[in-house]
């Protein structure tokens, strides 16, 4: 008893000493890369290692190899320094300390796009750290315990034609799933295939199945408005993007004319242009990419900012099977969690190659992650072959 007892405070000893050692940045990337939308021909892994033998793992969906450079570059000044310079040596538990420190550190290059992004990915490693040392999964130390499952949207590209983009309307919702999205290539060639690429999604899905339309960054603010017009009669969930991100003056413009909820923020890097959208672009309905947003530590502050103005949030996550178990974590810690994006198509990417878990939906809904940290592990054979940098 007494020797358990002893071994037991020996390793509580080696967790609440436990420091930082190295900083992994692991580049994946298909033999065959195809000039398509298709986020799951490449990813950019980070794994945060520990001197308790703790690792963490965590995923940026950015430009690879600008944000491998963010991550492991060297010290050059005080203001622009490698990521992984700043936390080795560090205890991981104090993340939210290590992650001003690693916005101060790189202020220069790193206030958004991939230098800030890059901090996404050490975040969600130090929570997976956490939650593995600890045994709870990340949301039960943020706080939540909101669901026991969350409604998913199967999140696809439209067809090459309307007619093509009924068919998988039809695909997805015999696929038991009660919201579905298409979005980008072709909508915004012309105003005839743009509202027929919606009446057949609509036409595909029948009448009790919610539809969103991501239309992919197309439109002005003036044609956004015509398009939401059009749009009405196929009774859409929300219009998703139809702008260019800077453009919050457009943004505001087509909230203050359409009914439609406009659902925009996967853009945008920290707290600072999710305020932007939400105070001057009055959007509706907040996107956030955990592997963009600075992690779990930012998103849950993006979520306090859109609670407080009444506004629901939803994941953006068009990646690996990581992105989608952190938002999981993440919307079940915050209390205005709207749906889950999920991406249903299986077997063509690096996203059913490289993890040992992948996900499915049932009957259009996940379950939450109840294993310790995040809950997914790497496929190390499919790491060692996919691994180019
Ligand atoms: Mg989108």
């Amino acid at each position: 008893m007494f020797r358990t007892a002893k071994r037991a405070s020996a390793a509580i000893m080696v967790i609440l000493r436990m420091k930082i050692t190295s900083v992994e940045t692991i580049y994946l990337r298909l033999p065959a890369v195809k000039e398509q939308c298709d986020s799951g021909q490449d990813a950019l892994i980070v794994r945060v290692h520990t001197d308790a033998g703790i690792t963490g793992l965590g995923e940026v969906d950015s430009s690879p190899m600008a944000v491998k450079g963010a991550i492991d570059g060297p010290f050059s000044h005080t203001t622009t320094t490698g990521l992984a310079h700043v936390v080795v040596g560090e205890d991981p538990f104090e993340i939210e300390r290590l992650w001003h420190k690693m916005y101060r550190a790189n202020i220069y290059s790193g206030r958004s796009g991939a230098a800030f992004h890059a901090i996404s990915g050490i975040d969600m490693a130090l929570w997976d750290i956490k939650g593995k040392a600890l045994g709870m999964p990340v949301w039960k130390l943020l706080g939540g315990g909101f669901h026991k499952k969350i409604r998913c949207y199967a999140s696809s590209l439209f067809g090459p034609t309307p007619a093509a983009t009924g068919d998988l309307a039809r695909k997805f919702r015999d696929q038991g799933f009660t919201a579905v999205k298409f979005g980008w290539d072709p909508m915004g060639q012309d105003e005839k295939t743009d509202i027929a690429l919606v009446r057949e999604a609509r036409k595909g899905l029948g009448g009790d199945v919610d539809l969103m339309i991501d239309a992919g960054l197309v439109w002005d603010a003036k044609t956004a408005i015509q398009r939401a017009r059009a749009f009405t009669d196929s009774n859409i969930f929300w219009l998703e993007e139809p702008l260019r991100p800077d453009d919050y003056r457009g943004y505001r413009k087509l909230s203050e004319a359409t009914h439609l909820r406009i659902a925009a923020g996967e853009e945008e890097s920290g707290r600072q242009g999710f305020l932007q959208l939400m105070d001057e672009g009055r959007i509706d309905v907040v996107q956030v990419d955990l592997t963009r947003c600075g992690g779990f530590t930012e998103a849950v502050k993006i979520a306090s900012l859109a609670w407080d103005r009444g506004l629901p949030v939803a994941n953006h996550g068009f990646t690996t099977y990581i992105n989608v178990v952190a938002a999981l974590h993440w919307l079940n810690s915050i209390p205005n969690a709207l749906i889950c994006e999920f991406v249903a198509e299986t077997g063509t990417t690096l996203r059913d190659l490289i993890t040992k878990q992948q996900l499915r939906a049932e009957d259009g809904y996940l379950s939450m992650p109840q294993e310790p940290g995040l809950g997914i592990d790497l496929n190390e054979d499919a790491i060692a072959r996919y691994r180019v940098s």
